[in-house]
């Protein structure tokens, strides 16, 4: 077999800026700022093509699971090579995408009983959204064809993705290519706009404001969808409840429920799925990145027999859910995720983030010490450090300060890797991180907020 040749990092710089376009990246910045080239990983260090350490601080942009290089997914991949790379899951079935869709079902929030495969998180929230479009016209009710979305969430960079989130930076370029949704304000406790103290109060204007919206409008409104923990709109966990009370209004205005757990499922919250933490079954759930433990792009929406039904009819009736990509249900990428969700078991991995959080919570109070932090915000092993200029008005430093980024890069001095959302400093450490490990980061996180602000 032929070895891969090995180039210097002068030889890969020229070649990135020659031929590679990195995603959500300004070329011109990234380039100028030396970039981190990476070559292999262990456990849950990344090493670069220059021998660099650095440790995984947000799961290589929050899939990694277990860490790098782990020896059961290896070979489960191994294992699939010597039958079959790849066939296709339009019009007949493969051997590890038929069990996958049970394990899911077998581990998702009790009711969520159908599985459709996708490749991305973003096209896994597209099929919900066509899921809940397409459900009311199957039903003969046309007019519910609208959807009902939080403010500053983000479900994808998908067309259709983009028309339902809300993050003034990544969407208001594509404007015009976007279909209206209605959008809702999401529950943030640190920054809300009530002249209210009591966050009961608070959370109860939230609801009454999503409320009014329903009541107003449930006639046209198709679904609601939900990030429980508010993720790239800057790591916003739900207050506690919240979800139950968004499940209990659209039972009652006759809304379908969707909630995107591609960054919270799979045990990032300390629960398997984040709605597990209110007791939730949503109609249709959404799930990707750390399904394959962050090694192949598989991602799901799940359903229950109720939207499943809708579609289930004579082809002649065109019910039929018309989507469906080349690489749906890959072979490799349903192994590994069944070899992932197997060592999530033997492992009690969902455990050691319930237990580790804790540990964690503590070391992370230790950056209250330092001025410039206004507020940490945590749900298990899913975590935002929000810098502020002044912590008693709340006050956020003015863009062109780039504290996130200047956080990141002091960070990746110091032997860890971050990607931050504005100000928000995100940490996300792969979920079987040792606690001495967590340590380790942490440290750096305090070091270098500590210099940098
Ligand atoms: N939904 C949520 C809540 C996400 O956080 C993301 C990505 O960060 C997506 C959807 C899109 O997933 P992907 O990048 O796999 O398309």
């Amino acid at each position: 077999m032929k070895k891969q040749q090995t180039y210097s990092y002068e030889e890969l710089y020229e070649k990135n800026a020659k031929y590679l376009w990195n995603p959500f990246t300004q070329m011109k910045e990234y380039l100028a700022d030396q970039p981190v080239i990476i070559e292999r990983g262990e456990g849950r260090k990344l090493i670069d093509v220059q021998g660099r350490e650095y440790w995984d601080g947000v799961s290589s942009v929050w899939l990694n699971v277990h860490g790098h290089r782990v020896p059961e997914l290896d070979e489960a991949i191994r294992e699939q090579l010597d039958k079959i790379a790849h066939s296709t899951l339009l019009g007949m079935a493969n051997v590890p995408a038929v069990l996958l869709a049970e394990k899911l079902v077998q581990i998702a929030p009790p009711g969520l009983s159908k599985v459709f495969f996708s490749d991305s998180g973003a096209e896994a929230v597209e099929i919900a959204l066509k899921i809940a479009f397409q459900y009311w016209r199957n039903l003969g009710r046309p007019e519910k064809d609208s959807f009902l979305t939080m403010k500053e969430a983000y479900h994808g960079d998908t067309v259709g993705a983009v028309s339902v989130g809300a993050i003034d930076m990544f969407h208001k370029m594509y404007a015009p290519l976007l279909f209206p949704s209605i959008k809702v304000p999401f529950p943030t406790l640190y920054r809300h706009p009530y002249e209210l103290a009591d966050e009961k109060q608070v959370v109860q204007r939230y609801l009454a404001e999503m409320e009014a919206v329903m009541a107003a409008q449930a006639h046209r409104i198709a679904a609601l969808i939900v990030e429980p923990v508010q993720g790239a709109g800057g790591m916003i966990p739900m207050p506690k409840g919240y979800l139950k009370a968004l499940r209990e209004l659209c039972n009652q205005y006759d809304i379908l429920l969707i909630v995107d757990e591609v960054a919270t499922g799979f045990g990032r919250t300390g629960k398997m799925f984040a709605c597990e933490h209110d007791g939730v079954t949503p109609d249709v759930m959404s799930v990707a990145k750390g399904i394959t433990g962050g090694y192949l792009p598989i991602a799901a929406t799940l359903a229950t027999d109720r939207i499943y039904d809708a579609f289930y009819a004579d082809y002649e009736e065109f019910k039929t859910l018309y989507h469906g990509h080349s690489y749906t249900g890959n072979q490799l990428g349903c192994a590994v995720a069944l070899a992932n969700l197997e060592l999530f078991e033997s492992r009690h991995l969902v455990e050691h983030v319930t237990k580790s959080a804790d540990h964690l919570a503590d070391q992370l109070n230790s950056l209250r010490e330092l001025k410039h932090v206004g507020d940490i915000r945590q749900k298990g092993f899913m975590i935002g450090i929000e810098l502020v200029a002044d912590r008693t008005t709340k006050q956020a430093y003015p863009f062109a300060k780039r504290m996130g980024v200047k956080v990141a890069r002091r960070c990746r001095e110091l032997g860890m890797l971050l990607r931050p959302l504005g100000d928000v400093v995100v940490f996300m450490p792969p979920l079987a991180s040792t606690i001495e490990e967590l340590d380790s980061m942490v440290k750096i996180l305090y070091q270098a907020i500590a210099e940098v602000t």
